[in-house]
């Protein structure tokens, strides 16, 4: 799947509207030490998803928004926008291009969108999950993150394989089915209590 473009407002040192255009070809971003190589790929994780502050390499996730410098101001809020090539449909969606959006304010409220329509984070995993991307997904391979994997138990290491096999979806599918069935269950074994008290 192809990203396409990578827009950001107010996050990390973008304090301004930055948008970033990966045309085939591209596959790499350059520049000096301190000049927001890591806060890119930290945009596309926290837009994906991200909920650990740590990750993101800040102690609070309102870390994520421009918090000033000489001469400018911090601001409000930051927007981070992810658009994706669609033409082959592999996200399951009817449109030829899927732009995820994420926003979030000082005061914490925290906003999703697919294609401008808000939605859940829960929305944005079962998005991706099986294409290999998405904030753990193995397209992002973040410093220190090879060890990791190398020294990792055999399970963790086996997610990254059903990810790539195209499992996840289904695993996740039949957690669900599993938790519904025990409310089910529960709901069951209580209307035979009621029944045998009232009889
Ligand atoms: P290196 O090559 O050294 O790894 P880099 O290009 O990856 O550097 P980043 O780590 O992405 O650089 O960016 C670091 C810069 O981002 C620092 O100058 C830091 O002050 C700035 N920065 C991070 N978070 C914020 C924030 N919330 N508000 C303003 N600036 C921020």
């Amino acid at each position: 799947m192809h990203l396409k473009r990578l827009g950001m407002s107010g996050f990390k040192s973008f304090a301004d509207r930055t948008e970033l255009e990966f045309p085939p070809g591209v596959t790499t971003v350059v520049g000096p030490n301190g000049s927001g190589k890591s806060n890119v790929t930290d945009g596309i994780r926290w837009v994906l998803g991200e909920q650990s502050a740590k990750s993101l390499r800040g102690s609070s996730m309102q870390d994520v928004i421009f918090s000033g410098s000489d001469g400018r101001k911090p601001v409000g809020y930051c927007e981070v926008s992810i658009t994706f090539d669609n033409s082959d449909h592999q996200l399951n969606l009817d449109y030829s291009e899927v732009t995820v959006s994420r926003r979030v304010y000082r005061s914490g409220d925290s906003e999703f969108y697919i294609n401008k329509q808000a939605c859940r984070l829960k929305d944005i995993h079962e998005l991706f999950m099986d294409t290999g991307i998405g904030k753990d997904a193995y397209s992002m391979i973040g410093q220190g993150r090879i060890d990791e994997i190398l020294s990792t138990k055999s399970e963790d290491r086996r997610a990254i394989f059903e990810e790539a096999a195209g499992i996840v979806k289904f695993k996740s599918r039949k957690k669900e089915a599993e938790r519904k069935l025990d409310a089910t269950e529960q709901n069951l074994s209580r209307i035979q209590d009621l029944v045998l008290e009232l009889e």
